[in-house]
């Protein structure tokens, strides 16, 4: 008799792999300059400062137990911390929930606030991994598209006076991945009124919003309406080994979200937590890290614009990078980066295609390069390559 092999759950039908994670194989060849990973610069990274705290950390066995599912107590205190000086308000403790990177957020949160077919906006070009998460949830996924003003709010509204009701609103309100723009403050007090005037949770997920070069971030949206749950990490200012991600949400969020974790993995880690606590606390020595990553990444991305728009002039629009990791380019000639993209790699450079980003379908023209992991002669020389293979 022959065996039967027992099936998967029918909601994977409509998931494939993330073709960011599948590129990043082909451009592991040491030759290749690769601008498609979206990977902060490990060279930047507080290693010895990590090393300390992990020792201080070991130095007891509380670090070795599990801990709670909302995370580790002192740390949540240093998060609520912080976030009240960003949110202008008294962040509680309650609204604290410490995650497994920000993207186990953005899972649970699926699956806490949607109901299978649910609709969720999302920026068009959008985060790969929200648009993950949320197709596992089953929910309908609607593009609104990005200008130099962040997400395009009147198209927003456009969709809701056609009738459409989104349960979630996604937002990179801060240097966009992959777009690179920011929400203005016009657009995020827009969309703040849209949220309470409609009942609909927004999403504001924030990975970015301190890796400014010249200017500051303006206030989240989480500083202008009640429905917005907002999402940092600890992955691009410290490491993303840590795995330490946070969102500030309604108790009730919190609560549900709870549930959802213990189901998941119980806990996160203590020791990553721990040692996270100990850097976000030491705010003189966090100041000065930060500092350090904004100065050498922000030379980075001028040396990245200045390439691009010097090499390809009018045959391009680049976003302006005023902090983040990543440039989106649209080529206004027409040139079809998907096809492109084999010439790049063979000219040594990789980056990734618009159309990977695509809600539904489009930017066949477009790509995103991200400026963290290479000094600006080896930028240069990328885009000298990229150059060369479009002939
Ligand atoms: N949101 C956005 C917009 C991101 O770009 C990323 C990382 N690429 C994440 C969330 C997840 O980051 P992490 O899980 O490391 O916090």
């Amino acid at each position: 008799m022959s065996p039967i092999t027992p099936p998967l759950a029918g909601k994977l039908d409509g998931l494939h792999s993330s073709a960011i994670r599948d590129l990043l194989k082909l451009t592991a060849r040491a030759e290749v300059v690769s601008l498609a990973g979206g990977l902060p610069d490990a060279a930047l990274m507080p290693r010895e400062r990590m090393a300390a705290a992990a020792d201080a950390a070991l130095s007891h066995h509380g670090c070795l137990q599990y801990t709670e599912s909302p995370g580790w107590g002192p740390l949540r205190e240093v998060l609520a911390q912080r976030e009240s000086e960003g949110l202008g308000r008294s962040v509680g403790l309650a609204e604290v929930f410490v995650t497994h990177g920000s993207q186990q957020a953005l899972a649970l949160l699926a699956e806490v606030l949607l109901d299978p077919g649910a609709l969720v906006v999302v920026e068009d070009p959008a985060y790969v991994g929200a648009l993950q998460a949320f197709r596992a949830a089953g929910a309908r996924i609607v593009g609104v598209p990005l200008d130099a003003e962040g997400m395009r709010t009147e198209a927003l509204m456009t969709l809701l006076a056609e009738g459409e009701r989104p349960a979630v609103v996604h937002t990179v309100s801060n240097f966009h991945n992959p777009g690179g723009v920011t929400m203005s403050p016009r657009r995020r007090a827009e969309l703040a009124r849209l949220a309470e005037e409609y009942g609909f949770w927004v999403i504001e997920d924030d990975p970015y919003g301190e890796l400014w070069f010249d200017n500051p971030a303006p206030a989240p949206v989480a500083s202008r309406a009640h429905n917005v749950i907002r999402l940092s990490s600890a992955s691009k200012i410290l490491s993303p080994s840590l795995r330490v991600g946070w969102m500030v949400a309604p108790e009730p969020v919190c609560r549900a979200v709870e549930l959802l974790k213990q189901g998941a993995d119980l806990c996160g880690s203590a020791l990553t937590q721990q040692i996270a606590a100990e850097l976000l606390a030491d705010t003189e020595w966090l100041t000065g890290h930060i500092d350090q990553v904004r100065g050498v990444y922000g030379a980075r991305a001028k040396a990245l614009t200045h390439a691009t728009r010097s090499r390809f002039g009018d045959r391009v629009r680049c976003s302006d990078a005023a902090g983040g990791m990543f440039v989106w380019v649209d080529f206004l000639d027409g040139t079809d980066t998907d096809r492109l993209l084999p010439q790049a790699l063979a000219a040594g450079v990789a980056y990734v295609p618009g159309s990977a980003f695509a809600v539904d379908g489009g930017y066949r023209s477009a790509m995103r390069m991200c400026f963290t992991t290479a000094d600006a002669p080896t930028l240069e020389l990328a885009i000298d390559r990229l150059a060369h293979a479009l002939g």
